[in-house]
């Protein structure tokens, strides 16, 4: 099967710096992580192939030679096939290459850690979820409240996923020792007891309020504090909001990311905002001074006499705070000159008298425009 760009598979562009490649395949990797999304085989593929990708990207070597020859550039450079690799041994792959640290162990969950050894205490998932805000919100800044559901310890077995009284027993595929050995002579392989996931335990008596998995799904609210100034997909970390750690590990944190909600009037460009607003062609020919849309309100703007289709006018400091100066962005109100349409026959008599007025002082533009057509057509013919 053929390869997807590496990029692509990360959602970056060409130029994407070490921490924007780290940030995507982090969220990647948490959204197709295979204990999220048990069972489903494209979601461990796309997990696999957003690891290779990260693995290329995240060396400078591989990802020049990558970036120069493609696929082909990576031949004999050592790659990992994760294709054919079970999911939990990326961890400890991951581990090895990168050194372990919280970004590796938030990715991971502490699971899938180095083969052989028994699992210590764990930092817990990062958690992620949207905030809509409106742009008004975003001039001021804001505190929101923000729901979303974590795997809270169970509070009836206090995580341990055994009913009350009882105790877990021992492992009897490991008998105890939390690893396995695979193979014989020479090539004995150690690695992790899948069954009691290297604990060396196994629940015998399930707690019955979590079905002995330690965790009870809860709803959350958290009150965050949005900055003036956020951007559309920008996140905003709530430390420690995230799922519980296990064996006593920290808590992940939770990931806000923003949406911005669309307004009915202004677009949004960087900080600026912009405004289409529609005149009559007469305010426009005589001059006039119009209410103008702004965040809070509107604004008096005087619409010089001559005023031209699609012109744009400034006007200072009405826009977004920028999120680190705090320096406000501009508001552009483009005009929209409006055609009568619908004139009475009185209307259509005062246009028709000042028809016959017009001249080169009244539209220099189009009767210039059409005395050069008449001498083009002249010349040619
Ligand atoms: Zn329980
Ligand atoms: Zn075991």
């Amino acid at each position: 099967m053929a390869k997807r760009d590496y990029y692509e598979v990360l959602g970056v562009d060409k130029s994407a710096s070490a921490d924007d490649i780290k940030r995507a395949y982090r969220r990647l990797a948490i959204k197709y992580h295979p204990d999220k999304n048990p069972g489903d085989k494209e979601a461990e593929n796309k997990f696999k192939e957003c690891a290779e990708a990260y693995e290329v990207l995240s060396d400078t070597d591989k990802r020049r030679q990558y970036d120069q020859f493609g696929h082909e550039g990576l031949r004999g450079t050592g790659m990992h096939d994760y294709s054919k690799m079970r999911w939990q041994d990326i961890g400890s792959i991951f581990e090895d290459m990168f050194g372990s640290d919280d970004f590796f162990s938030s990715v991971f969950g502490g699971r899938g850690r180095r083969s052989g050894t028994r699992e210590g205490p764990s930092r817990g998932y990062d958690l992620e979820t949207t905030v809509e805000l409106t742009l008004q919100e975003i001039a001021k800044g804001t505190e929101k409240a923000i729901q979303f559901t974590r795997q809270d310890i169970c509070s009836e077995c206090s995580g341990s996923g055994s009913a009350k009284g009882s105790k877990p027993g021992r492992c009897p595929t490991c008998n105890g020792s939390g690893q396995v050995a695979r193979g014989g002579g020479f090539f004995q392989m150690v690695s992790t007891c899948r069954q009691c996931s290297g604990t060396g335990q196994i629940i015998t008596d399930p707690c019955k309020k979590c079905k002995g998995t330690g965790r009870i799904p809860k709803r959350r609210t958290v009150n965050i504090k949005v900055p003036a100034g956020v951007h559309e997909g920008q996140g905003i970390r709530i430390a420690g909001e995230g799922e519980p750690g296990r064996t006593g590990g920290p808590p992940g944190d939770l990931y806000c990311y923003v949406r911005v909600k669309p307004h009915e009037f202004f677009e949004r460009s960087g900080n600026d905002l912009s405004v289409v607003v529609p005149i009559s062609f007469t305010q426009a020919a005589l001059g006039t001074t119009i209410d103008v849309p702004t965040l809070d309100g509107t604004r008096k703007l005087k619409i010089p006499a001559g005023t031209q289709y699609g012109r744009t006018l400034r006007i200072e400091g009405q826009g977004l705070p920028d999120i680190r100066t705090h320096r406000t962005g501009d508001l552009f109100v483009q005009i929209f000159v409006e055609t009568p349409t619908k004139l009475n026959s009185e209307q259509q008599e005062l246009l028709r008298r000042f028809a016959e007025t017009e001249n080169k002082s009244v539209s220099p533009k189009s009767t210039g425009f059409f005395e050069k057509l008449k001498n083009h057509f002249g010349e040619n013919r």
